[in-house]
Protein backbone atom coordinates (compact mmCIF):
# COMPACT_ATOMS: atom_id res chain seq x y z
CA UNK A 1 0.00 0.00 0.00
CA UNK A 2 1.76 3.23 -0.94
CA UNK A 3 1.74 5.91 1.23
CA UNK A 4 -0.80 9.00 0.82
CA UNK A 5 0.37 13.18 0.78
CA UNK A 6 -2.06 14.59 3.33
CA UNK A 7 -2.10 17.86 5.27
CA UNK A 8 -2.54 16.52 8.83
CA UNK A 9 0.93 17.24 10.34
CA UNK A 10 -0.03 16.11 14.14
CA UNK A 11 1.07 12.99 14.29
CA UNK A 12 4.39 12.37 14.83
CA UNK A 13 4.39 8.53 15.83
CA UNK A 14 3.32 7.07 12.69
CA UNK A 15 3.43 9.61 9.74
CA UNK A 16 6.51 11.11 8.01
CA UNK A 17 5.48 14.96 9.35
CA UNK A 18 8.72 16.23 7.34
CA UNK A 19 7.28 14.92 3.75
CA UNK A 20 3.35 14.52 5.17
CA UNK A 21 3.16 10.99 3.95
CA UNK A 22 0.65 9.27 6.12
CA UNK A 23 2.16 5.92 7.55
CA UNK A 24 -0.65 3.25 6.33
CA UNK A 25 -1.12 2.43 9.29
CA UNK A 26 -2.21 5.77 10.76
CA UNK A 27 -6.29 6.38 10.28
CA UNK A 28 -5.98 10.46 10.94
CA UNK A 29 -7.53 10.57 7.47
CA UNK A 30 -10.80 9.23 8.53
CA UNK A 31 -10.10 10.09 12.10
CA UNK A 32 -12.40 13.32 13.50
CA UNK A 33 -10.53 16.35 14.26
CA UNK A 34 -10.82 17.60 18.24
CA UNK A 35 -8.99 19.94 20.20
CA UNK A 36 -5.62 18.97 21.24
CA UNK A 37 -4.29 17.82 24.16
CA UNK A 38 -1.33 18.47 26.73
CA UNK A 39 1.49 16.11 27.97
CA UNK A 40 3.11 16.34 31.34
CA UNK A 41 5.03 19.71 30.28
CA UNK A 42 2.06 21.30 28.34
CA UNK A 43 3.61 20.36 24.73
CA UNK A 44 1.73 19.20 22.63
CA UNK A 45 0.66 15.53 22.39
CA UNK A 46 0.73 13.02 19.56
CA UNK A 47 -2.39 12.10 17.96
CA UNK A 48 -2.97 8.85 17.24
CA UNK A 49 -5.90 6.83 16.50
CA UNK A 50 -4.57 2.99 16.93
CA UNK A 51 -5.08 0.38 19.21
CA UNK A 52 -2.18 -0.82 20.24
CA UNK A 53 -1.48 -4.22 22.96
CA UNK A 54 0.79 -4.82 25.35
CA UNK A 55 1.67 -7.66 27.82
CA UNK A 56 3.99 -8.77 30.91
CA UNK A 57 6.75 -11.07 30.57
CA UNK A 58 4.80 -14.35 31.08
CA UNK A 59 1.59 -13.15 29.13
CA UNK A 60 -0.55 -13.35 31.97
CA UNK A 61 -1.77 -9.83 31.81
CA UNK A 62 -2.65 -7.51 29.10
CA UNK A 63 -3.56 -4.23 27.75
CA UNK A 64 -4.99 -2.21 25.23
CA UNK A 65 -4.71 1.70 24.50
CA UNK A 66 -7.45 3.10 21.77
CA UNK A 67 -7.13 6.19 20.85
CA UNK A 68 -4.27 9.41 21.13
CA UNK A 69 -2.15 9.23 23.71
CA UNK A 70 -1.95 12.61 26.12
CA UNK A 71 1.62 11.78 25.86
CA UNK A 72 4.73 9.36 25.11
CA UNK A 73 8.46 10.62 26.85
CA UNK A 74 11.31 9.16 28.94
CA UNK A 75 12.04 9.68 32.01
CA UNK A 76 15.15 9.75 33.83
CA UNK A 77 13.96 10.46 37.34
CA UNK A 78 15.03 7.73 40.17
CA UNK A 79 11.91 6.63 41.03
CA UNK A 80 11.22 4.85 37.53
CA UNK A 81 14.97 3.88 37.71
CA UNK A 82 14.31 1.71 40.27
CA UNK A 83 11.08 0.67 39.99
CA UNK A 84 12.04 -0.91 36.34
CA UNK A 85 15.79 -1.75 37.49
CA UNK A 86 16.41 0.01 34.04
CA UNK A 87 18.37 3.51 33.17
CA UNK A 88 15.02 4.84 31.42
CA UNK A 89 11.40 4.83 31.45
CA UNK A 90 9.75 5.09 28.13
CA UNK A 91 5.98 6.59 29.43
CA UNK A 92 2.19 6.20 27.43
CA UNK A 93 -0.05 8.96 29.30
CA UNK A 94 -3.54 7.43 27.99
CA UNK A 95 -6.71 8.67 28.88
CA UNK A 96 -9.38 6.94 31.21
CA UNK A 97 -11.61 5.42 29.02
CA UNK A 98 -8.64 4.79 26.51
CA UNK A 99 -7.31 1.45 27.87
CA UNK A 100 -8.50 -1.54 29.31
CA UNK A 101 -6.79 -4.77 31.03
CA UNK A 102 -7.35 -8.25 30.51
CA UNK A 103 -5.83 -11.30 31.90
CA UNK A 104 -5.01 -11.70 35.53
CA UNK A 105 -5.56 -8.85 37.69
CA UNK A 106 -3.07 -6.58 38.66
CA UNK A 107 -1.13 -6.75 42.50
CA UNK A 108 -1.31 -2.96 43.39
CA UNK A 109 1.90 -0.97 45.28
CA UNK A 110 1.89 2.25 46.62
CA UNK A 111 5.12 3.10 46.05
CA UNK A 112 4.87 6.50 47.50
CA UNK A 113 1.52 8.47 49.19
CA UNK A 114 -1.15 8.91 46.41
CA UNK A 115 1.19 6.97 43.31
CA UNK A 116 0.34 3.45 42.77
CA UNK A 117 2.17 0.74 40.66
CA UNK A 118 0.79 -2.55 39.19
CA UNK A 119 2.66 -5.27 38.74
CA UNK A 120 1.56 -8.95 36.71
CA UNK A 121 1.85 -11.24 40.25
CA UNK A 122 2.95 -14.08 38.34
CA UNK A 123 6.54 -12.70 36.90
CA UNK A 124 6.38 -9.66 38.48
CA UNK A 125 6.35 -7.18 35.58
CA UNK A 126 5.44 -3.47 35.82
CA UNK A 127 2.60 -2.51 34.04
CA UNK A 128 1.52 1.03 35.22
CA UNK A 129 1.79 4.35 37.10
CA UNK A 130 -1.46 5.62 38.58
CA UNK A 131 -1.08 8.79 41.18
CA UNK A 132 -3.75 10.95 42.57
CA UNK A 133 -1.94 14.20 41.01
CA UNK A 134 -2.99 12.36 37.35
CA UNK A 135 -6.97 11.32 37.92
CA UNK A 136 -7.81 11.34 34.39
CA UNK A 137 -4.92 9.02 33.24
CA UNK A 138 -2.93 5.95 33.64
CA UNK A 139 0.78 5.86 32.40
CA UNK A 140 1.90 2.40 30.51
CA UNK A 141 5.00 1.49 29.67
CA UNK A 142 6.19 1.74 25.50
CA UNK A 143 8.57 -0.81 26.37
CA UNK A 144 5.68 -3.74 27.31
CA UNK A 145 3.69 -2.68 24.03
CA UNK A 146 3.65 -5.85 21.17
CA UNK A 147 5.19 -3.17 18.98
CA UNK A 148 6.76 -0.40 20.63
CA UNK A 149 8.27 1.14 17.66
CA UNK A 150 4.16 2.08 17.10
CA UNK A 151 4.90 5.01 19.53
CA UNK A 152 7.21 7.86 19.13
CA UNK A 153 8.30 9.07 22.26
CA UNK A 154 8.66 13.38 21.87
CA UNK A 155 8.90 14.00 25.52
CA UNK A 156 11.69 13.86 28.07
CA UNK A 157 10.87 14.35 31.78
CA UNK A 158 13.88 14.42 34.84
CA UNK A 159 16.59 14.86 32.12
CA UNK A 160 18.57 16.62 35.68
CA UNK A 161 18.40 12.45 36.82
CA UNK A 162 19.64 11.28 33.51
CA UNK A 163 22.47 8.52 34.81
CA UNK A 164 25.89 9.87 32.66
CA UNK A 165 26.01 6.67 30.91
CA UNK A 166 22.74 6.48 29.35
CA UNK A 167 23.46 7.96 26.01
CA UNK A 168 20.30 8.49 23.78
CA UNK A 169 18.82 10.18 21.04
CA UNK A 170 16.86 13.36 22.41
CA UNK A 171 12.94 13.08 21.28
ZN1 LIG B 1 3.46 -11.74 33.84
ZN1 LIG C 1 10.05 9.02 36.46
Amino acid sequence: MAPRKVTYSSCTALCDVTSLVLSPRCRHASAPRSPPLTGLHGQSSIRHMETLTGHCLCGSCRFTLTGPHNFVGHCHCESCRRATSSPVTTWIGQENGRWTLTGDALVHRESSPGNMRGFCGTCGSPMYFKADRYPNEVHFYAALLDDPDAVTPTDEYHRDERLAWMHMTEP
